[in-house]
């Protein structure tokens, strides 16, 4: 029996699961952990919190299962988040700034009114947004005292989270990342495969600072004993979005998936073509495996499952996330109101930070199940228009693999299947992030001999067929596209 450990170090929790051969989960547990908001726009997480929850999540699985048999370790982790620290001791100068942090808008205005967005875009596939790590690297060097210098002198590492926890498992021993994450920092050439000269330059970051790039299936170092209490090689790595196309086993040139989680991201598959989007949709690396590239177009949407812990939170009109299915059952498709959840702007691809979000077309008989129901389908048609981007960029599917906790609501699924005339996938397994890291240690470890074989373990759980004629659909597009117009700070 070997055993496969994959930790997926999240926003807002670490979880770890361990598989058998046969990738059956034998053990998991999860932890959440504090979020840092020290002034508006900031979000922050404590780098040693991170790591206690990833240490204190295996440790409960291995307890479970005992220390010996395991073929390998896969990571996936939140992407862009950045860290840096020092070489000698290990200790982080700062707390890690996070993917959604946005102190460094004015820095990124400043950039682009130079000029810089479209060398931007051409090398990374990326918009110059504080999103990305190389403007959280530069805040870093400027703002904390002596980072700058001591980082010119080769005394310290920059990594994403998942190369903060390899440095941590292999006792200091590896800085290294993957390609997946190398190319949401905006520092890597997308094309060469190497960290970019001239990007390092605009950005001012020191080579020094930056790990090695290695295949999403690698031997990337071997985890001590007393890191996680097992003594196993690091075999996988990807950010999770990534994770979760190999957890959909998305191989193949136009298998697209999306995820419901906090938000909605989606990628599809383009081969081994970098297609550049004439709608504002990333352009990424999908994977690496034996030195080949897969890449991939995304789109997110930055408030999904978030707007139905607003119901439940926010407005308190709802007890649990699960209620809403049978709320919109049984009131149906809501026509008059429209919630437009752009509570941190709106995301692809209209990329309006100042919009807010509003609740539009109330009348004495909306209440409650409108406003709920409202927000499902909201989810939905914001979803439409990423696919309606990709379809403008050339990238339409005929199906879409979905995951993430919000699939569980099949009301959802059935009128997301109905706004985009595209057939919904769910998977038995809707853990697709953990299950992609634990897939990419399979491979290298040789559990798994191939990518087909994933694509064989694959299972659909239920198929979601759209059924909603032509011209309902167009009127009720219609509807949703004014009540964006109306919160659009942009037109
Ligand atoms: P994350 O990994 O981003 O924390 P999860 O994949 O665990 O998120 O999904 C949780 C999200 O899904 C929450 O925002 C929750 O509101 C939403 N959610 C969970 N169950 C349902 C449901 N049955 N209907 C609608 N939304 C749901």
């Amino acid at each position: 029996m070997s055993y496969l450990l994959a930790i997926d170090q999240g926003t807002s929790s670490s979880r770890a699961v361990v598989y058998d051969d046969a990738l059956q989960s034998l053990a998991s547990a999860q932890q959440e952990f504090p979020q840092i908001y020290p002034q508006p726009g900031w979000v922050e997480h404590d780098p040693e919190a991170i790591w206690e929850s990833v240490r204190h999540v295996t440790r409960q699985c291995v307890d479970e299962l005992g220390a010996s048999g395991f073929a390998g370790i896969g990571i996936t982790n939140q992407r862009e988040t950045t860290m840096i620290w020092s070489r000698e001791s290990g200790a982080c100068v700062h707390n890690a700034i996070v993917w959604q942090d946005r102190r460094t808008a004015d820095l990124c205005e400043r950039l682009r009114s130079d000029g810089a967005g479209q060398v931007v875009v051409d090398k990374t596939g990326l918009r110059l947004d504080p999103y990305f790590s190389a403007t959280k690297i530069a805040w870093l060097l400027q703002n904390v005292p002596g980072v700058r210098d001591d980082a010119n002198a080769g005394k310290l590492a920059f990594g994403t989270v998942d190369t903060f926890l390899l440095w941590r498992m292999t006792g200091g021993r590896v800085h290294a990342t993957d390609a997946t994450n190398a190319s949401r920092t905006m520092l890597f050439n997308i094309h060469t495969q190497d960290w970019d000269d001239e990007l390092l330059q605009l950005f001012d970051v020191p080579r020094e600072l930056l790990p090695d790039v290695y295949d999403c299936a690698a031997e990337f170092g071997v985890c001590d004993a007393d890191a996680i209490g097992i003594e196993a090689p690091v075999l996988g790595i990807a950010g999770d979005q990534q994770a979760a196309l190999i957890g959909q086993a998305g191989f193949e040139q136009g298998m697209t998936k999306s995820t419901y989680g906090t938000g909605c991201f989606v990628i599809a598959n383009t081969g081994s073509n970098a297609l550049t989007s004439q709608n504002q949709l990333l352009t990424t690396i999908a994977s690496r495996l034996d030195g080949e590239v897969t890449y991939g177009l995304e789109g997110s949407v930055f408030v999904a499952g978030s707007a139905v812990q607003w119901l439940r939170d926010g407005l308190k009109i709802i007890d649990s996330a699960s209620e809403t299915e049978a709320i919109a059952a049984q009131t149906g498709i809501v026509e008059d109101v429209h919630v437009v959840p752009a509570f941190a702007g709106l995301g692809a691809p209209y990329w309006d930070a100042h919009a807010r979000g509003a609740i539009l077309g109330l009348t004495r008989g909306s209440g409650r199940d409108e406003i709920v129901t409202a927000t499902l389908q909201a989810i939905a048609y914001q979803t439409h228009d990423l696919i309606a981007a990709m379809s403008d960029d050339g990238v339409l599917p005929s199906v879409i693999r979905v995951d993430g906790g919000m699939v569980a609501n099949e009301w959802f699924l059935q009128f997301l299947a109905d706004i985009l005339a595209i057939t919904v996938e769910r998977p038995a397994n809707v853990e697709s992030t953990v299950l992609g890291a634990a897939y990419l240690a399979g491979l290298k470890a040789g559990v798994i001999a191939s990518t087909s074989d994933i694509s064989g373990m694959w299972q659909r759980e239920r198929l979601f067929e759209p059924g909603m004629s032509r011209e309902r659909r167009e009127e009720l597009l219609a509807g949703w596209s004014a009540a964006v117009a109306r919160v659009r700070t942009d037109t």
